[in-house]
């Protein structure tokens, strides 16, 4: 099969079932046009997904397409904005049909569920590589930054943590538990909290996806912010069936491990009391931020958490 072929047959399809009206031009040019409404800003953003660096070797192409637009667009949540369309360079090792009719189905419902269009991209011969540019809008002025949390702000987060770096031991099992299964679906199917994100543009002060874990992503938010945070680590949110599985080394891994592709967010005291109900936005609150630099864990932690030395642990 030719490269056009390739697009025509497996991607092509993509772009068409998208319903994007702020995508005036798809896949065939030599560019994609897109759009931006008046009183919007674009925000975009890029990833590059390395077979055996980002996802193991082999990995099943009916998760790759989720996984790989899901990691994409979680960065657009997390600066509140509103998916629009996406570009796929795509690096293959050879055309296998089944390959590609599994990728291009999983990437077509990520597109679908998201809201986002494929727009075009690049298809070449070579180690498998596939990177994802999303682009997105918000209001003029009102995107999310890592920077702007203040003293006294609550520091929350989307959901449950720690599940997605567990289900790494489990990738190359025989035979899985129900537990097993429900932790592994959160590392092949990851849930960008695009909704929320948008609701709390104008409300949080900072926000920023977790992709590394809390305590590294939460840290970058504290040092482009200039502050501080206490967090209560039974306040974090973890799966019950982490919980069977892992028993107290849970909560290490909700603060360590990545790949859970939820939101930390801070929320100033008084908007997040004016929220109707913050539990059905997802919001758990996990601390606060404090004027005084560095992180505070308060609570039972055994062992090591991740390699952050840069953090203390307080008695
Ligand atoms: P050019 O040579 O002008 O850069 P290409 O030959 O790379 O164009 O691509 C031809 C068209 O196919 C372009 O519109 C491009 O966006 C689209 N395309 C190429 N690869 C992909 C892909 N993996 N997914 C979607 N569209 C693609
Ligand atoms: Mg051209």
């Amino acid at each position: 099969m030719g490269e056009f072929e390739l697009i025509r047959t497996y991607f092509q399809p993509l772009a068409e079932r998208s319903g994007q009206d702020q995508l005036l031009l798809g896949p065939g040019d030599d560019c994609a046009i897109q759009r931006t409404p008046p009183g919007r800003d674009l925000v975009f953003s890029v990833d590059t997904l390395v077979e055996g660096v980002h996802f193991p070797r082999h990995y099943p192409p009916e998760y790759l397409g989720w996984r790989a637009l899901a990691v994409a667009v979680s960065d657009l949540a997390a600066m509140g904005a509103s998916p629009v369309c996406y570009t796929l360079a795509l690096t293959l090792p050879d055309a296998s049909p089944e390959w590609l009719h599994g990728f291009s189905d999983s990437l077509a419902r990520a597109s679908e569920c998201f809201g986002i269009a494929l727009a075009g991209g690049d298809t070449t011969r070579g180690p498998l590589t596939i990177t994802i540019q999303v682009h997105g809008t918000v209001e003029a002025g009102c995107g999310l930054y890592r920077a702007g949390a203040k003293a006294d702000d609550l520091v929350c987060v989307s959901g449950p943590l720690g599940a997605a770096g567990a289900a790494l031991d489990y990738l190359d099992a025989a035979t899985l538990s129900s537990s097993q299964l429900a932790i592994m679906s959160r590392y092949h199917f990851p849930q960008p909290r695009l909704t929320l994100g948008q609701q709390m543009v104008g409300r949080a002060s900072a926000a920023i996806d977790i992709s590394d874990g809390l305590l590294a992503d939460l840290g970058h938010i504290l040092s482009a912010s200039g502050v501080g945070a206490r967090i209560e680590v039974g306040k974090i949110p973890v799966m019950n069936e982490l919980l069977e599985l892992r028993g107290p080394s849970a909560r290490e891994l909700a603060l360590g491990a990545g790949d859970d592709y939820e939101l930390c967010l801070t929320i100033p005291p008084a908007i997040f009391a004016a929220l109707e109900s913050p539990t059905a936005e997802g919001l758990t609150v996990i601390g606060t931020i404090t004027s005084q630099p560095g992180l505070q864990l308060e609570g039972a932690v055994t062992g090591r958490v991740g390699g952050y030395d840069h953090f203390e642990d307080s008695p």
